[in-house]
Protein backbone atom coordinates (compact mmCIF):
# COMPACT_ATOMS: atom_id res chain seq x y z
CA UNK A 1 0.00 0.00 0.00
CA UNK A 2 1.34 3.39 -0.79
CA UNK A 3 2.33 6.27 1.95
CA UNK A 4 -0.13 8.98 1.61
CA UNK A 5 0.12 10.52 4.40
CA UNK A 6 3.66 10.77 6.10
CA UNK A 7 4.76 12.80 9.08
CA UNK A 8 7.87 14.55 9.50
CA UNK A 9 9.82 15.07 13.29
CA UNK A 10 12.37 17.41 13.46
CA UNK A 11 13.42 18.73 16.68
CA UNK A 12 16.47 21.13 17.44
CA UNK A 13 17.46 20.51 21.25
CA UNK A 14 19.30 22.96 23.83
CA UNK A 15 21.98 20.56 24.79
CA UNK A 16 25.02 21.69 22.80
CA UNK A 17 26.30 18.19 21.74
CA UNK A 18 27.75 19.36 18.83
CA UNK A 19 25.86 16.92 16.66
CA UNK A 20 22.64 18.99 17.42
CA UNK A 21 21.82 20.02 13.52
CA UNK A 22 19.72 23.22 12.42
CA UNK A 23 15.62 22.31 12.30
CA UNK A 24 16.14 23.45 8.42
CA UNK A 25 18.73 20.71 7.49
CA UNK A 26 16.74 18.33 9.45
CA UNK A 27 13.59 18.69 7.66
CA UNK A 28 15.91 18.89 4.19
CA UNK A 29 16.89 15.81 4.86
CA UNK A 30 13.29 14.17 5.78
CA UNK A 31 12.24 15.44 3.01
CA UNK A 32 14.71 13.85 0.49
CA UNK A 33 14.58 10.96 1.74
CA UNK A 34 9.95 10.91 1.62
CA UNK A 35 10.92 11.84 -2.32
CA UNK A 36 13.47 9.14 -2.68
CA UNK A 37 10.82 6.59 -1.15
CA UNK A 38 7.91 8.25 -3.29
CA UNK A 39 6.02 8.87 0.21
CA UNK A 40 3.36 11.52 0.32
CA UNK A 41 4.31 13.68 3.09
CA UNK A 42 1.00 15.88 4.71
CA UNK A 43 2.39 17.22 7.76
CA UNK A 44 5.47 18.58 9.49
CA UNK A 45 6.48 18.55 13.35
CA UNK A 46 9.15 21.02 14.52
CA UNK A 47 9.95 21.62 18.03
CA UNK A 48 12.38 23.85 18.99
CA UNK A 49 14.95 24.16 21.81
CA UNK A 50 13.77 21.65 23.80
CA UNK A 51 16.07 18.49 24.83
CA UNK A 52 14.45 14.77 24.63
CA UNK A 53 16.16 14.22 27.72
CA UNK A 54 15.40 17.28 29.58
CA UNK A 55 11.82 16.00 29.86
CA UNK A 56 10.27 19.12 28.89
CA UNK A 57 7.34 19.24 27.16
CA UNK A 58 7.63 19.19 23.01
CA UNK A 59 4.11 20.10 22.13
CA UNK A 60 4.57 19.22 18.30
CA UNK A 61 5.80 15.91 19.39
CA UNK A 62 2.59 15.48 21.56
CA UNK A 63 0.31 16.31 18.37
CA UNK A 64 2.47 14.12 16.42
CA UNK A 65 1.38 11.25 18.84
CA UNK A 66 -2.12 12.39 18.65
CA UNK A 67 -2.33 12.47 14.80
CA UNK A 68 -1.16 9.20 14.56
CA UNK A 69 -3.57 7.97 17.02
CA UNK A 70 -6.13 8.70 15.32
CA UNK A 71 -5.24 6.89 12.29
CA UNK A 72 -4.31 10.73 10.48
CA UNK A 73 -0.87 9.32 9.67
CA UNK A 74 0.51 6.03 7.52
CA UNK A 75 4.30 6.55 7.85
CA UNK A 76 6.90 8.65 9.94
CA UNK A 77 10.43 10.44 9.23
CA UNK A 78 12.23 11.11 12.06
CA UNK A 79 16.34 12.43 11.50
CA UNK A 80 17.88 10.28 13.54
CA UNK A 81 15.86 8.06 16.74
CA UNK A 82 17.44 10.32 19.08
CA UNK A 83 15.39 13.04 18.22
CA UNK A 84 12.15 10.97 19.09
CA UNK A 85 13.42 10.55 22.90
CA UNK A 86 16.59 9.56 24.47
CA UNK A 87 14.28 7.99 27.33
CA UNK A 88 13.86 4.69 26.88
CA UNK A 89 10.32 4.37 27.74
CA UNK A 90 9.19 6.96 25.78
CA UNK A 91 10.54 4.84 22.81
CA UNK A 92 8.58 2.15 23.92
CA UNK A 93 5.23 4.49 23.96
CA UNK A 94 6.24 5.82 20.45
CA UNK A 95 6.21 2.36 19.36
CA UNK A 96 2.89 1.31 21.42
CA UNK A 97 1.37 4.27 19.36
CA UNK A 98 2.30 3.18 15.86
CA UNK A 99 1.52 -0.69 16.67
CA UNK A 100 -2.02 0.78 17.83
CA UNK A 101 -2.84 2.75 14.68
CA UNK A 102 -0.99 -0.02 12.58
CA UNK A 103 1.42 2.48 11.08
CA UNK A 104 3.85 0.47 9.16
CA UNK A 105 6.74 2.80 7.94
CA UNK A 106 9.27 4.35 10.28
CA UNK A 107 12.09 5.69 8.43
CA UNK A 108 14.99 7.55 10.03
CA UNK A 109 17.20 9.64 7.41
CA UNK A 110 20.68 8.38 9.98
CA UNK A 111 20.24 4.69 9.67
CA UNK A 112 17.88 4.04 7.54
CA UNK A 113 14.60 2.50 7.49
CA UNK A 114 13.62 0.35 10.65
CA UNK A 115 10.59 -2.39 9.99
CA UNK A 116 8.64 -2.00 13.48
CA UNK A 117 6.49 -5.26 12.26
CA UNK A 118 9.77 -7.15 12.77
CA UNK A 119 11.47 -7.95 16.17
CA UNK A 120 14.80 -7.33 14.69
CA UNK A 121 13.52 -3.77 13.66
CA UNK A 122 11.93 -2.82 17.28
CA UNK A 123 15.51 -4.26 18.94
CA UNK A 124 17.55 -2.07 16.53
CA UNK A 125 15.39 0.82 17.54
CA UNK A 126 15.70 0.00 21.63
CA UNK A 127 19.34 -0.42 21.18
CA UNK A 128 19.64 2.81 19.32
CA UNK A 129 17.48 4.57 21.88
CA UNK A 130 19.01 2.80 25.09
CA UNK A 131 23.02 4.21 23.36
CA UNK A 132 20.97 7.54 22.64
CA UNK A 133 19.79 7.89 26.55
CA UNK A 134 23.14 6.40 27.91
CA UNK A 135 25.32 9.30 25.77
CA UNK A 136 23.13 12.01 27.46
CA UNK A 137 23.30 10.82 30.54
CA UNK A 138 26.98 10.64 30.29
CA UNK A 139 26.91 14.29 29.39
CA UNK A 140 25.28 15.39 31.86
CA UNK A 141 27.08 14.10 34.22
CA UNK A 142 30.50 15.39 32.58
CA UNK A 143 29.04 18.58 32.73
CA UNK A 144 27.66 18.54 36.17
CA UNK A 145 31.65 17.43 36.78
CA UNK A 146 32.55 19.94 35.49
CA UNK A 147 30.60 22.24 37.43
CA UNK A 148 31.30 20.88 40.37
CA UNK A 149 35.23 20.72 39.67
CA UNK A 150 34.80 24.67 38.73
CA UNK A 151 33.05 25.74 41.72
CA UNK A 152 35.80 23.51 43.90
CA UNK A 153 38.40 25.49 42.44
CA UNK A 154 36.81 28.45 43.43
CA UNK A 155 36.71 29.85 39.57
CA UNK A 156 33.26 31.29 38.33
CA UNK A 157 30.55 29.59 36.77
CA UNK A 158 30.33 29.75 32.97
CA UNK A 159 26.87 31.94 32.77
CA UNK A 160 25.97 33.96 29.59
CA UNK A 161 26.39 37.84 31.43
CA UNK A 162 29.19 38.81 33.71
CA UNK A 163 28.43 40.04 37.06
CA UNK A 164 28.04 43.30 38.04
CA UNK A 165 30.96 44.48 39.75
CA UNK A 166 33.38 42.32 37.54
CA UNK A 167 34.79 42.33 33.78
CA UNK A 168 33.91 39.44 30.93
CA UNK A 169 36.74 37.49 32.77
CA UNK A 170 33.70 37.28 36.28
CA UNK A 171 37.22 37.65 37.98
CA UNK A 172 38.51 40.94 37.63
CA UNK A 173 37.00 43.64 39.93
CA UNK A 174 35.60 46.76 37.74
CA UNK A 175 36.63 49.80 40.07
CA UNK A 176 33.31 52.53 39.41
CA UNK A 177 30.69 49.61 39.60
CA UNK A 178 32.49 48.08 42.90
CA UNK A 179 31.91 51.74 43.85
CA UNK A 180 28.60 51.51 43.31
CA UNK A 181 27.79 48.12 45.28
CA UNK A 182 29.85 49.24 48.21
CA UNK A 183 27.71 52.40 48.33
CA UNK A 184 24.53 50.14 48.08
CA UNK A 185 25.48 47.84 51.03
CA UNK A 186 26.29 50.87 53.02
CA UNK A 187 23.01 52.52 52.36
CA UNK A 188 20.84 49.49 52.58
CA UNK A 189 22.44 49.00 56.23
CA UNK A 190 21.80 52.61 56.96
CA UNK A 191 18.04 51.49 56.60
CA UNK A 192 17.75 52.44 52.91
CA UNK A 193 14.88 50.37 51.53
CA UNK A 194 15.87 48.44 48.02
CA UNK A 195 13.00 50.11 46.66
CA UNK A 196 14.47 53.60 47.43
CA UNK A 197 17.77 51.83 46.15
CA UNK A 198 16.55 51.26 42.72
CA UNK A 199 14.82 54.74 42.01
CA UNK A 200 18.67 56.30 42.73
CA UNK A 201 20.17 53.72 40.61
CA UNK A 202 17.62 54.78 37.90
CA UNK A 203 18.42 58.24 38.59
CA UNK A 204 22.14 57.69 38.67
CA UNK A 205 21.39 55.92 35.48
CA UNK A 206 23.53 52.90 36.56
CA UNK A 207 22.04 49.97 34.30
CA UNK A 208 22.45 46.35 34.90
CA UNK A 209 24.62 44.27 32.97
CA UNK A 210 21.73 43.62 30.52
CA UNK A 211 21.23 47.28 30.13
CA UNK A 212 18.20 47.07 31.75
CA UNK A 213 16.76 49.23 34.96
CA UNK A 214 17.50 47.39 38.24
CA UNK A 215 14.49 45.80 40.16
CA UNK A 216 14.20 45.23 43.74
CA UNK A 217 14.56 41.48 43.21
CA UNK A 218 17.66 41.53 41.21
CA UNK A 219 19.38 44.38 44.09
CA UNK A 220 18.50 41.61 46.52
CA UNK A 221 20.20 38.82 44.98
CA UNK A 222 22.88 41.15 44.48
CA UNK A 223 24.00 42.42 47.59
CA UNK A 224 22.67 38.77 49.55
CA UNK A 225 25.24 37.03 47.24
CA UNK A 226 28.64 35.31 48.18
CA UNK A 227 30.03 36.53 44.67
CA UNK A 228 30.52 40.19 45.77
CA UNK A 229 31.95 38.94 49.43
CA UNK A 230 34.44 36.74 47.82
CA UNK A 231 32.28 33.31 48.26
CA UNK A 232 31.92 30.70 45.79
CA UNK A 233 28.40 29.71 45.88
CA UNK A 234 27.23 26.04 44.32
CA UNK A 235 24.26 25.00 44.12
CA UNK A 236 23.02 27.87 46.11
CA UNK A 237 25.38 26.91 49.29
CA UNK A 238 28.49 28.90 49.62
CA UNK A 239 31.15 26.32 49.55
CA UNK A 240 34.33 28.37 49.59
CA UNK A 241 36.36 31.37 49.18
CA UNK A 242 36.18 32.64 45.83
CA UNK A 243 39.69 32.84 43.35
CA UNK A 244 38.13 36.68 42.53
CA UNK A 245 38.90 39.70 44.76
CA UNK A 246 35.81 40.57 46.96
CA UNK A 247 34.09 44.02 46.66
CA UNK A 248 32.48 43.94 50.23
CA UNK A 249 33.73 41.94 53.30
CA UNK A 250 31.92 38.75 54.66
CA UNK A 251 30.82 40.48 57.79
CA UNK A 252 29.24 43.33 55.86
CA UNK A 253 27.42 40.96 54.10
CA UNK A 254 26.37 38.61 57.03
CA UNK A 255 24.45 41.85 58.42
CA UNK A 256 22.95 42.72 54.64
CA UNK A 257 21.43 39.11 55.12
CA UNK A 258 20.93 40.00 58.97
CA UNK A 259 18.50 42.84 57.83
CA UNK A 260 16.73 41.09 55.23
CA UNK A 261 15.97 38.19 57.19
CA UNK A 262 14.78 40.51 60.12
CA UNK A 263 12.69 42.09 56.69
CA UNK A 264 11.28 38.84 56.31
CA UNK A 265 10.24 38.15 59.52
CA UNK A 266 8.69 41.48 60.42
CA UNK A 267 6.23 40.47 57.23
CA UNK A 268 6.09 42.81 54.02
CA UNK A 269 4.56 45.39 55.52
CA UNK A 270 3.33 48.18 53.21
CA UNK A 271 5.72 50.66 52.29
CA UNK A 272 6.77 53.56 55.21
CA UNK A 273 4.41 56.55 54.45
CA UNK A 274 5.41 59.00 57.00
CA UNK A 275 8.33 59.98 58.98
CA UNK A 276 6.90 58.78 62.77
CA UNK A 277 4.81 55.88 61.46
CA UNK A 278 5.14 53.27 64.05
CA UNK A 279 7.06 55.39 66.36
CA UNK A 280 4.42 56.86 68.33
CA UNK A 281 2.66 56.07 71.23
CA UNK A 282 -0.61 57.01 72.41
CA UNK A 283 -0.05 58.91 76.34
CA UNK A 284 -3.44 57.74 77.25
CA UNK A 285 -3.53 53.62 76.36
CA UNK A 286 0.07 53.15 75.35
CA UNK A 287 -1.39 52.26 71.72
CA UNK A 288 1.14 52.91 68.65
CA UNK A 289 -0.65 55.81 66.66
CA UNK A 290 -1.74 55.96 63.19
CA UNK A 291 -1.43 58.24 60.73
CA UNK A 292 -4.42 59.38 58.86
CA UNK A 293 -5.46 62.52 56.46
CA UNK A 294 -8.37 63.74 57.90
CA UNK A 295 -10.04 66.89 56.23
CA UNK A 296 -7.24 69.00 55.59
CA UNK A 297 -4.81 67.97 57.76
CA UNK A 298 -3.03 65.07 58.53
CA UNK A 299 -2.97 63.74 61.88
CA UNK A 300 -1.57 60.56 63.93
CA UNK A 301 -4.57 59.09 65.55
CA UNK A 302 -5.08 56.65 68.15
CA UNK A 303 -7.74 53.85 66.77
CA UNK A 304 -9.91 52.36 68.62
CA UNK A 305 -11.87 48.77 66.63
CA UNK A 306 -10.47 45.54 66.44
CA UNK A 307 -7.76 46.24 64.02
CA UNK A 308 -5.88 48.81 66.14
CA UNK A 309 -7.46 48.22 69.44
CA UNK A 310 -6.45 51.93 70.96
CA UNK A 311 -8.42 54.13 73.46
CA UNK A 312 -9.56 56.54 70.70
CA UNK A 313 -9.17 59.22 72.14
CA UNK A 314 -6.33 61.14 71.53
CA UNK A 315 -5.02 62.79 67.97
CA UNK A 316 -2.00 65.33 66.88
CA UNK A 317 -1.58 67.13 64.51
CA UNK A 318 1.78 65.24 62.33
CA UNK A 319 3.41 68.30 60.28
CA UNK A 320 4.67 70.33 63.32
CA UNK A 321 5.07 67.15 65.38
CA UNK A 322 7.32 65.90 62.68
CA UNK A 323 9.49 69.02 62.12
CA UNK A 324 9.55 69.57 66.28
CA UNK A 325 11.14 65.94 66.49
CA UNK A 326 13.30 66.03 63.88
CA UNK A 327 14.57 69.08 65.06
CA UNK A 328 15.05 67.09 68.42
CA UNK A 329 16.84 64.38 66.49
CA UNK A 330 19.32 66.77 64.54
CA UNK A 331 20.16 68.72 68.16
CA UNK A 332 20.75 65.22 69.68
CA UNK A 333 23.38 64.20 66.92
CA UNK A 334 24.97 67.19 67.92
CA UNK A 335 25.67 66.82 71.62
CA UNK A 336 28.85 65.63 73.53
CA UNK A 337 26.25 62.97 75.28
CA UNK A 338 25.61 61.21 72.26
CA UNK A 339 29.18 61.57 70.80
CA UNK A 340 30.08 59.69 74.12
CA UNK A 341 27.42 57.31 73.72
CA UNK A 342 28.82 56.66 70.32
CA UNK A 343 32.14 55.92 71.48
CA UNK A 344 30.88 53.43 73.89
CA UNK A 345 30.01 51.59 70.71
CA UNK A 346 33.44 50.82 69.87
CA UNK A 347 33.02 47.95 71.94
CA UNK A 348 29.56 47.31 69.58
CA UNK A 349 31.96 47.14 66.14
CA UNK A 350 34.09 44.62 67.86
CA UNK A 351 31.16 42.50 69.08
CA UNK A 352 29.32 42.76 65.72
CA UNK A 353 32.69 41.68 63.96
CA UNK A 354 33.20 38.55 66.61
CA UNK A 355 29.36 38.08 65.59
CA UNK A 356 29.85 38.12 62.29
CA UNK A 357 32.84 35.72 62.04
CA UNK A 358 30.92 33.29 63.81
CA UNK A 359 27.90 33.91 61.56
CA UNK A 360 29.76 32.73 58.99
CA UNK A 361 31.41 30.03 60.89
CA UNK A 362 27.47 28.50 61.77
CA UNK A 363 26.54 28.93 58.05
CA UNK A 364 29.34 27.19 56.72
CA UNK A 365 28.48 24.56 59.38
CA UNK A 366 24.88 24.44 57.97
CA UNK A 367 25.81 24.30 54.55
CA UNK A 368 28.18 21.21 54.95
CA UNK A 369 25.43 19.94 56.41
CA UNK A 370 23.05 20.39 53.76
CA UNK A 371 26.09 18.79 51.55
CA UNK A 372 25.71 15.71 53.47
CA UNK A 373 22.02 15.34 53.26
CA UNK A 374 21.64 16.30 49.99
CA UNK A 375 24.57 13.67 49.07
CA UNK A 376 22.23 10.79 50.85
CA UNK A 377 25.77 10.57 53.67
CA UNK A 378 23.44 11.67 56.30
CA UNK A 379 19.35 10.46 56.47
CA UNK A 380 16.57 13.26 56.94
CA UNK A 381 15.99 13.31 60.82
CA UNK A 382 19.75 13.34 61.61
CA UNK A 383 20.01 16.53 59.10
CA UNK A 384 17.11 18.15 61.43
CA UNK A 385 18.39 17.42 64.34
CA UNK A 386 21.97 18.91 63.78
CA UNK A 387 20.73 21.65 62.29
CA UNK A 388 18.56 23.05 64.58
CA UNK A 389 21.00 24.31 67.16
CA UNK A 390 23.08 25.90 64.26
CA UNK A 391 19.72 27.71 63.12
CA UNK A 392 18.93 28.88 66.97
CA UNK A 393 22.41 30.66 66.85
CA UNK A 394 22.21 32.05 63.45
CA UNK A 395 18.67 33.53 64.48
CA UNK A 396 20.07 34.86 67.88
CA UNK A 397 23.38 36.51 65.96
CA UNK A 398 21.09 37.80 63.25
CA UNK A 399 19.05 39.48 65.58
CA UNK A 400 22.14 41.29 67.61
CA UNK A 401 23.62 42.34 64.22
CA UNK A 402 20.15 43.74 63.18
CA UNK A 403 20.49 45.95 66.41
CA UNK A 404 24.56 47.02 65.98
CA UNK A 405 23.92 48.25 62.35
CA UNK A 406 21.48 50.81 63.39
CA UNK A 407 24.43 52.92 65.08
CA UNK A 408 25.72 52.27 61.76
CA UNK A 409 23.47 54.10 60.32
CA UNK A 410 24.93 57.29 62.46
CA UNK A 411 28.56 57.11 61.41
CA UNK A 412 29.91 60.14 59.98
CA UNK A 413 26.57 61.83 61.16
CA UNK A 414 27.00 62.52 64.87
CA UNK A 415 28.71 65.97 65.04
CA UNK A 416 27.27 66.82 62.34
CA UNK A 417 23.91 67.51 63.12
CA UNK A 418 23.95 71.16 61.86
CA UNK A 419 25.21 69.73 58.38
CA UNK A 420 22.33 67.21 57.98
CA UNK A 421 20.25 70.05 59.23
CA UNK A 422 20.90 72.11 56.10
CA UNK A 423 20.54 69.07 54.02
CA UNK A 424 17.41 67.19 55.65
CA UNK A 425 14.65 68.12 53.70
CA UNK A 426 16.39 66.78 50.84
CA UNK A 427 16.61 63.62 51.81
CA UNK A 428 14.36 60.68 51.20
CA UNK A 429 11.68 60.31 53.88
CA UNK A 430 13.04 56.17 54.04
CA UNK A 431 16.34 57.96 54.89
CA UNK A 432 15.26 60.86 57.30
CA UNK A 433 13.10 58.00 59.08
CA UNK A 434 16.12 55.23 59.37
CA UNK A 435 18.05 58.15 61.04
CA UNK A 436 15.41 59.00 63.19
CA UNK A 437 14.93 55.30 63.97
CA UNK A 438 18.63 54.94 65.09
CA UNK A 439 18.40 57.12 67.95
CA UNK A 440 15.05 57.47 68.82
CA UNK A 441 13.00 54.46 69.92
CA UNK A 442 9.50 56.10 70.32
CA UNK A 443 7.50 59.17 71.40
CA UNK A 444 4.80 59.44 74.33
CA UNK A 445 1.88 61.49 73.35
CA UNK A 446 0.56 63.28 76.09
CA UNK A 447 -3.24 63.75 75.74
CA UNK A 448 -3.79 67.56 74.28
CA UNK A 449 -5.41 70.20 76.73
CA UNK A 450 -9.24 70.15 75.99
CA UNK A 451 -10.17 72.96 73.12
CA UNK A 452 -6.50 73.65 72.62
CA UNK A 453 -6.43 74.67 68.52
CA UNK A 454 -2.13 74.86 68.29
CA UNK A 455 0.33 72.18 68.89
CA UNK A 456 1.84 72.01 72.25
CA UNK A 457 5.25 70.91 72.27
CA UNK A 458 5.20 70.02 75.62
CA UNK A 459 3.09 66.86 74.58
CA UNK A 460 6.22 65.22 72.89
CA UNK A 461 7.85 62.79 75.16
CA UNK A 462 10.87 61.19 73.54
CA UNK A 463 12.36 57.77 74.47
CA UNK A 464 15.81 57.99 72.81
CA UNK A 465 17.85 54.91 72.59
CA UNK A 466 21.00 56.55 72.77
ZN1 LIG B 1 -5.10 55.65 73.08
Amino acid sequence: MPVRSAALYARISSDQDGTALGVTRQLEDCRRLAADLGWRVAAEYVDNDVSAYSGKRRPEYQRLLADLADGLRDAVIVYHPDRLSRIPAEVERFLDVLKAARVQHLQFVSTGGIDIGSGDGLLVLRVLGAVAANESATKSRRVKRKMDQRAELGLPHGGYHRPFGYDDDKMTVRKDEALVIRGLAARFLAGESLRSLAIWLDAEQVRTVAGGPWRTSTLRAMLSSGRIAGLREHRGQVIGKARWRRIISEAQRSRILARMAEQTVSGRRPPRRYLLSGMLRCGKCGNTLFSRARETTRRYVCSSGPDHGGCGRLTVVAGPLEELVAEMVLIRLDTPVLADALAGRMHDDERGAALSEALVDDRHQLDELAHLYATKQIPARDWLTARKPIQDRIDTAERSLARLSRSETLAGLVGHGHQLRAGWAQLNLTRQHAIVAAILDHVIIAPGALGARSFDPARVDPRWRL
